[in-house]
C-alpha cells in the first residue's frame, strides 16, 4: 500500500496531509526516515512511525507489559546491532512497539502495544501519568539535595516538573542510597540527568510502575497481557 494511503488508514492524517507528513521528514519505516512518496508499506511486516510513535492499521489491539532486562534497546534495531526488547516478545503475531523508551541500562516495566492512539497519548508531554522508578544513587543525597530535585532542575535548557523522590534505603559501608522516583514527564535519560545535577549518580535504574500499572511479579524477560481494566485506565 502507498505510504500516504497507509497513513491516512490509520486514521492518523489525509492523504494530502499525510504527504506534507513524509516530506517533513517525520515518517520512519522500519528505523529509517522515507520521504518517498511512491513509497510502498507492506502492512504485515513494516514498523510505520511518525515523529517517533507508532501507527497501525490493526483493529486487533495487543496490549502487554514486559519487565525489560538491562541491555536491550527499545527501539526496533540500532546501528551497533544490540539486542532489542522485541526480541523478547516472540509468541505475540501482531507487531508491537514500545510506549515511550527505557534506556539501554534501564530494566523494569515497559508497555508494548499496537495501538498507536494509545501510545500518541501516553507520550504526549501533557499527559500525566507518574512512572515510578527506583534508582541507586551514588552517596546520599541530604535534605537540601532532594528538595531541590523535588522542585524541579535546570538541566541542559529546560526545567524540570516538580518531581517526587523519596530515600527507601542507605547503604553506608558501599555508599550509595535506594531511592523511589516519580516523574511524569518523559525526557530522554531524565532520571539519570536529575540524579546527577544533585551530585548523585544513577549507578542502577529500574522503572516499577506506570500509574496504577505493575509489574505484578513478573521475572525479568518476562511479559503478560494487560488486563482489560488496565487497559481502560491508561485510556
Ligand atoms: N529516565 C532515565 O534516565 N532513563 C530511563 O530509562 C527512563 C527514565
Amino acid at each position: 500500500m502507498r505510504i500516504n494511503k497507509y497513513i491516512a488508514s490509520c486514521g492518523v492524517a489525509s492523504r494530502r496531509k499525510a504527504e506534507e507528513i513524509i516530506l517533513d521528514r517525520r515518517v520512519k519505516v522500519n528505523g529509517e526516515i522515507v520521504t518517498e512518496l511512491s513509497f510502498n508499506i507492506d502492512e504485515n511486516k513494516d514498523v510505520v512511525e511518525i515523529d517517533e510513535k507508532l501507527i497501525s492499521l490493526s483493529e486487533n489491539y495487543v496490549y502487554i507489559v514486559l519487565n525489560k532486562p538491562e541491555g536491550y534497546i527499545t527501539t526496533v534495531k540500532d546501528q551497533f546491532d544490540r539486542p532489542s526488547v522485541l526480541d523478547l516478545v516472540t509468541d505475540i503475531k501482531e507487531r508491537v512497539y514500545p510506549i515511550g523508551r527505557l534506556d539501554y541500562e534501564t530494566s523494569g516495566l515497559l508497555i508494548l502495544t499496537n495501538d498507536g492512539d494509545l501510545t500518541y497519548k501516553l507520550t504526549h508531554p501533557k499527559h500525566e501519568v507518574d512512572k515510578t522508578y527506583v534508582a541507586l544513587v551514588k552517596g546520599h543525597p541530604t535534605y537540601e539535595e532532594l528538595k531541590n530535585f523535588r522542585d524541579g532542575l535546570e538541566i541542559e535548557d529546560y526545567k524540570t516538573a516538580p518531581a517526587k523522590i523519596r530515600v527507601v534505603d542507605v547503604n553506608e559501608e558501599k555508599n550509595y542510597s535506594k531511592c523511589e522516583i516519580k516523574i511524569h514527564e518523559g525526557r530522554n535519560r531524565q532520571v539519570r540527568k536529575m540524579c546527577k545535577a544533585i551530585n548523585h549518580p544513577v549507578l542502577r535504574l529500574r522503572r516499577v510502575a506506570m500509574g496504577d500499572i505493575k509489574l505484578r511479579g513478573l521475572k525479568i524477560g518476562e511479559y503478560r497481557h494487560l488486563t482489560k481494566e488496565e487497559v481502560e485506565y491508561l485510556k
